[in-house]
Formats: structure tokens, sequence, C-alpha cells
């Protein structure tokens, strides 16, 4: 279906570079599952954190509140229009930027916060966007983790001012190997959005028949729309997403119920899932008792043939961040230990009941101990927190 629909679009010459069919109905699709936001889609979900920060008006010298464990491109794009990034630790059981802690960090400066979803598990927004509303702050969400996935029942990138979301190739689902979309949820900004989106220029209006005299620069901009094509790619992947993300949660339950054994006996930490959520099994992750010990799994694993991936390095470690000006507010308590010894089992929409099965098997020998439950009911597995 993916082939097909890329071709269809292809064929339709006028709108190759965006906007036709296929980035109307993904636009919709994707709009039906919030209140009230208006969606971009764009070339990459780190091209949607750029088109937020634009959007965000910042000054250098403005400071924006982030986690340090996060992908590089949620700080980034602030860095890019001059901010300087205010990192705060992380809550050890989600791996999310822990919020009780956010609010000791704002200062005169302050302009933004990004909480970043980690594996589509939401950060709790209701202290968040709190914080923000008392002291007149924007929220730009990384939700670039969380198609399909809910907090108190809402779709993650919804809740802040802006929200972004990534399609890229190693996302759950994909735009043909790079996309994103924008989330503008706060209605008073969709206006300059538009015209952020399309080269600072109030195009869109002209279209619509808005303006008399042709469109004109209005303020700073880029290119950041997702072509038709991949647009058609993208429409392929939603509409199977439920089967897709139906079947990546059987593993994920696979994973998480045949390892509790180990959790019990205190050999490893797993990934949980916090009431409000519903994530999307978009990784499942594990922590050895310390990074010397997940270096050994990862060898032992990878002899047996199965790689697992360490994920996030600590934004606040490298000598560039402190040359750019970044700073790490109050006590690294758990960013830079707990990162150092989380790694992640394979999880992919193909992967067979009899490979989960060879991936448990192969944690279990590497504790020296064997599974005792029955691997056969791995198709079965169900949620549990
Ligand atoms: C993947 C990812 C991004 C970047 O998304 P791209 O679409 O690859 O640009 C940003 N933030 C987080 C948390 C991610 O996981």
């Amino acid at each position: 279906m993916e082939l097909s629909n890329v071709r269809r679009a292809a064929f339709n010459g006028a709108t190759l570079p965006g906007g036709g069919e296929f980035t109307d109905r993904v636009v919709q699709l994707l709009e039906s599952q919030t209140e009230n936001s208006t969606v971009f889609l764009t070339n990459s979900c780190t091209r949607a954190l750029e088109m937020a920060a634009l959007i965000c008006d910042l000054e250098p010298g403005d400071e924006v509140i982030a986690p340090s464990y996060t992908f590089v491109s949620t700080i980034n794009a602030f860095l890019l229009r001059g901010a300087r990034i205010v990192f705060v630790d992380i809550d050890k059981t989600t791996m999310n930027i822990d919020t009780r802690l956010i609010e000791a960090a704002v200062t005169n400066r302050t302009k933004v916060i990004v909480p970043m979803h980690y594996g589509g598990i939401g950060c709790d927004m209701d202290t968040v966007m709190d914080i923000a509303n008392r002291h007149k702050l924007l929220v730009v969400e990384d939700a670039a983790q969380c198609p399909n996935a809910t907090w108190k029942g809402k779709q993650l990138g919804s809740f802040g001012h802006i929200g972004c979301m990534s399609f890229h190739g190693t996302k759950n689902i994909t735009a043909g190997g790079q996309g994103g979309a924008v989330f503008i949820n706060d209605p008073s900004l969709v206006a300059q959005a538009e015209i952020v989106y399309d080269n600072g220029t109030n195009r869109q209006a002209f279209f619509r028949g808005e303006t008399s005299n042709g469109y004109e620069w209005k303020s700073l901009g880029s290119n950041f729309a997702l072509c038709e094509v991949q647009a058609a790619y993208l429409w392929a992947q939603i509409d199977q997403a439920t089967k897709i993300v139906h079947r990546r949660l059987q593993i994920w339950n696979a994973y998480h119920n045949y390892l509790q054994p180990l959790v019990q006996g205190g050999k490893i930490e797993v990934m949980k899932q916090p009431p409000e959520s519903v994530h999307n099994a978009h990784i499942f992750w594990l922590k050895l008792i310390n990074s010397e010990k997940r270096g050994a799994f990862g060898k032992f694993m990878k002899e047996k043939g199965i790689s697992t991936t360490t994920h996030f390095t600590p934004l606040h470690k490298p000598a560039i961040s402190t040359k750019l000006g970044c700073r790490f507010y109050g006590e690294d308590r758990y960013t830079s230990q707990e990162s150092s010894r989380l790694t992640r089992l394979p999880l992919f929409y193909k992967m067979t009941d009899e490979e989960v099965g060879l991936v448990l098997n192969a944690v279990y020998e590497f504790f020296g101990e064997s599974v005792e439950d029955d691997l056969s009911n791995i198709g079965n597995s169900s949620g549990t927190t």
C-alpha cells in the first residue's frame, strides 16, 4: 500500500512539494486525535523542533528548561536561536524530566519548558502546564516518540503550546525514512506558525484569497514541508498504526511480564507503564546494576547474535555543552547514573514469538538462570503495569 500511494502521489505533479491529497489526509487524521490542534507536516522532528523554536520568538540569552537525557535535536533547535539551555534532572522510573524540579530552575530569563516523553510515557503535564501558566512560559513538547501514545487519555504532543512528533525510519511509523509534525495547540500561535512554515511569508493567506496583492516576507521562517510522496507513504503507515502498535505491545508485554522474576530478584529494573499513560511500545528498556554490567550484558547478547542498544548519553557532559552556554541546574542525581546502566532489547513489528523467546532465554542465561514460565504464550501477552 505504501508503494501504490507513492505512485499515485508522484503522478500529481502540481502537489508534489506537499500540501496535496495525502498531506491533507494525514493532517486531518492527526488533528482528529487531538482536541483542537492544528497540524503541520515537516520533513523531520528535528525540523519540527526548529520550527517550534522559531515560533517561540526567543532572544539571545533567553533560557529554555530541558532534560539532559534526550536526543540532541531537542536542544539544538533552541541553541540555534541563541537561547541558553538549563538542564534539570530526570525521574529514574520514567527517565523523563523530573517535573517536581522544574520550578526551582525558572529565572526571569526563562521562556520555554521542553518536556520529552521517553518511550511514549508521558511527563506529568499537569505540573508542567501549571508552572508554565503561573510564570507565563511556553511549553514545547518533544513528543518525537509518541504517535499513538496518550497521557490521561489525551494524545501526547497536544498538551503544550506546541508539540513535535517524529516519523523517522527508527520510530513506530515512518514517512518513508524521514518526517515529522508540529502540533500547534494554542490557537493564538496558528497564524504565526503558518508564516514560519512557509519561509516566513503569508503565502498561505494569499492562496486563500485573503491578501489582494500577492504575498510578502513577514518574519523569519524556512521551508519545513514534508513532500507529498512521503506524505503518501506516511498515510499508508498511519493506516496500519493500530496493527503495528498492537504487535509491538505484545512484544513489550512479553518482555515486561516474563522478566519479572529477574526484577524481583534485584538483577534488573525494567520499563513500567504508569497508570496515567498508555504508551505505544516504541522501546523496551531495562537497567543493569551499573554500566560495567551493562557492557558485559551487551557483549554477551552480541555473542548470541542479539543486538541490544544503549540510548542517549547526557547532553550536559560533552565540552560543546558548556561552550554553547548550557548549564545543569541542581544536582545530577540520576541523569548520568541511570543513563549509563540502561539498554534496550530488540523490538520491531515483524519480530516473531520465537525471536522474542530467544531474547528472553538469552537474558536469563546471562544471569545464569533460565525462564521458568511457559514461553508458548508470548503472542497473548497482555498489559500490566
Ligand atoms: C527521534 C527523536 C528526535 C528527532 O527526530 P527526527 O525525526 O529524527 O529528526 C527528537 N527527539 C527525540 C526524543 C527523538 O527520539
